[in-house]
């Protein structure tokens, strides 16, 4: 139980006891009337001092009409018609109320943080030839742990020796278990399912995956202002309207009628009572709660409510081309060189990249074979959009596409291909081309295929050359495509479309992070894939595919249309008997109590169709 859970079970056991003090004295002597108003105040104090002390809060704040005040009016205003045993139960019964919230709200964030059961509790560490057991924050990089068949991954680590198999199901959602040997990297989190390996440390408890996830599902949760957003557009109007309605059941009525003042008062008051929205409230963070769960069990983890609600909208998804929709790992099909050999080639433009970590130079790594000696590479510098210039063996080499080539004013000959060409050049002198090609991912087909039966706008960036673009842009039947954009050029585009945006339309962007963090942040929606390892797009990302599986956006719109379409329901319910039960509070069918008890089961109703979103898996 939360510690918010233990105070409101404290308060309203103090306030039961002098409630039913209040009873007991009142029906077995005659008190007089003053006397029977301050003990039914006392537990009516007892009750509401919270309630009150929120209320000015939310006063000081500028907000002020919401459940709260309801509730305040109208039990204050029972104890000026001398309706005290109702303005204490209605204001006990509300309580309670708030009390099942608190402990159904934090089992629902208990219940994801088990679905997500990523926490690891402890590292083996070694100690020489020993090992010793050490809770994982205190693991120091570089330091060597072991890890044994069934335990958890304590930090990020890479493999210095054994092998094994690896199941990251609770990270990325991908039930098929990873086989890793020597020079892996692992993320805590996930689960060594055989083998003995150790690992050396190469991330902090804290910045190391498991902890990273667990801080950004925490605070979606804890961003509740986020999630009631859609909320209080609502409440905007429902409560004035509401107050509205009880006042002139106050006013009018008495007007007209002969029944006393005082009877319509108390029905206006009973009108405010059952009219309150609370059950509604809680079971719409609830929802966007259990919604968060569902996907991040799907390797989708959704930064706040928000992204939620906003992911239904969305009908453009512009998507990077490298690493997203191709796999980003390059084969070298050609090498071509002018006036050296293609080892020679090959080796210079591998040095040159060593440091890089875009997708191109991991691939020309790849296929030199060997681990670069770095010492022969100094004053490198990467251009984004260009490529690289570093010097080696003291070699001026620049390493990139025809834009760079041309800036450098290098004499070159283009090659015309639908693949991704590297120029070289070597003292300002060309030394060739290396072509590499790229394949577009099985599963980017699947997903296109979808976008196109929900005729969703799809358009593609890349920075590549305009024969592969277009080649992937028409496998994949994407509608617009545009090519040779420098990372700047991106953004500026992006701004361009959101400019043109009409009113409700919303536009995601899908990326790797790579050279296009800026452009993860200002779209609509920054979808970035592959969350693990690479933090610019941890950051700058709304929503993060844990797996490198663009069609699990998906998942990610069938959980939030659920999620939206739960949270629909609730208020449909509970709009719908709210209004039945003013009607019967007019006609004088119900009291106060009893307005309260029946909010209190349309809460628990609303409160399980919640819980039913985290079991949602939006397959
Ligand atoms: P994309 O938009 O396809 O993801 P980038 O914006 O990352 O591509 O890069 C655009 C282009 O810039 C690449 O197609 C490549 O020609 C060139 N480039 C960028 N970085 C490098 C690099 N490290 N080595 C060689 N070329 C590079
Ligand atoms: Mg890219």
């Amino acid at each position: 139980m939360t510690e918010e859970a233990r105070k409101k079970g404290i308060e309203i056991g103090a306030g039961v006891l002098l409630y039913i003090i209040a009873w007991s004295v009142t029906s077995y002597w005659t008190v007089p009337a003053a006397a029977e108003t301050v003990l039914f105040f006392l537990a009516y104090a007892v009750l509401s001092a919270t309630t009150y002390l929120e209320q000015a809060k939310k006063m000081l704040k500028r907000q002020f009409i919401d459940e709260n005040l309801l509730m305040i009016i109208a039990t204050l205003g029972a104890f000026f018609v001398e309706r005290h045993k109702e303005a204490v139960a209605a204001m006990l019964f509300y309580q309670v109320g708030k009390f099942v919230e608190e402990i159904s709200l934090g089992r629902t964030k208990k219940s994801i943080a088990k679905f997500i059961d990523i926490r690891p509790e402890y590292a083996n560490l070694k100690v020489g030839n020993k090992e010793k057991i050490v809770p994982p924050q205190e693991l120091e990089l570089r330091q060597v742990i072991v890890l044994r068949p069934g335990e958890k991954i304590p930090v990020d680590c890479v493999v210095t020796q054994g092998t094994g198999t690896i199941d990251m199901k609770a990270l990325t959602g991908e039930s098929e278990p990873r086989a890793v040997r020597v020079g892996d990297h692992l993320y805590s989190g996930s689960i060594n399912l055989n083998g003995v390996l150790e690992a050396r440390v190469t991330r902090l408890y804290n910045d190391s995956t498991a902890a990273k996830i667990m801080r950004m599902v925490e605070n979606a949760n804890d961003n509740k202002a986020d999630s009631v957003h859609f909320a209080d557009k609502f409440t905007k109007y429902y409560t004035p309207i509401v107050i509205l309605i009880a006042l002139l059941t106050v006013i009018l009525p008495p007007m007209m009628f002969i029944e006393a003042k005082s009877e319509w008062i108390y029905r206006g008051l009973i009108i405010l009572v059952a009219a309150c929205p609370c059950g509604l409230m809680v079971s719409i963070p609830m929802a966007f709660l259990g919604g968060i769960g569902a996907a991040s069990r799907q390797g989708v983890l959704i930064k706040g409510a928000s992204y939620l609600e906003e992911l239904t909208e969305v009908d453009t998804y512009v998507f990077d081309k490298t690493g997203t929709l191709t796999e980003g790992v390059f084969h070298v099909r050609d090498i071509v060189p002018h006036k050296m050999q293609e080892e020679e080639l090959l080796e210079i433009a591998a040095l040159a990249e060593s440091y890089s970590n875009h997708p191109i130079a991991t691939s020309l790594g790849e296929a030199y074979g060997r681990e670069p000696d770095r010492s022969r590479v100094t004053d490198i510098e990467e251009q984004p959009g260009y490529g690289v210039r570093a010097h080696v063996d003291g070699r001026e080499v620049y390493v990139g596409n025809t834009r760079l080539m041309n800036r450098e004013g290098i004499f070159y000959q283009q090659v015309e291909d639908a693949g991704t060409v590297v120029y070289i050049a070597v003292d300002g002198e060309y030394a060739g081309y290396i072509l590499i090609s790229d394949i577009i991912r099985e599963d980017s087909f699947r997903l296109m295929r979808w976008m196109r039966r929900k005729s969703m706008g799809t358009v593609m960036f890349t920075g590549d050359n305009e024969q592969v673009a277009e080649e992937v842009a028409s496998r994949l039947r994407i509608e617009s495509v545009y090519y040779e954009l420098m990372p700047e050029d991106k953004v500026s585009l992006l701004e361009e479309f959101r400019e043109n945006q009409m009113e409700g339309e919303k536009m995601a962007f899908v990326g790797d992070g790579i050279n296009d963090a800026p452009v993860l942040s200002l779209a609509d929606i920054g979808i970035a894939m592959g969350g693990l390892g690479a933090d610019a797009a941890l950051e700058a990302a709304d929503i993060i595919l844990m797996e490198d599986e663009p069609s699990r956006i998906i998942s990610a719109v069938r959980i939030a249309k659920a999620t939206l379409r739960s949270v629909r329901q609730n208020m449909v319910f509970a709009i719908g008997m709210k209004v039945l039960l003013i009607i019967m509070a007019f006609f004088g069918f119900v009291t106060m109590q009893n307005a309260i008890i029946a909010d209190m089961a349309v809460m628990l109703i609303n409160i399980l169709n919640s819980f039913w979103m985290l079991q949602y898996s939006g397959r």
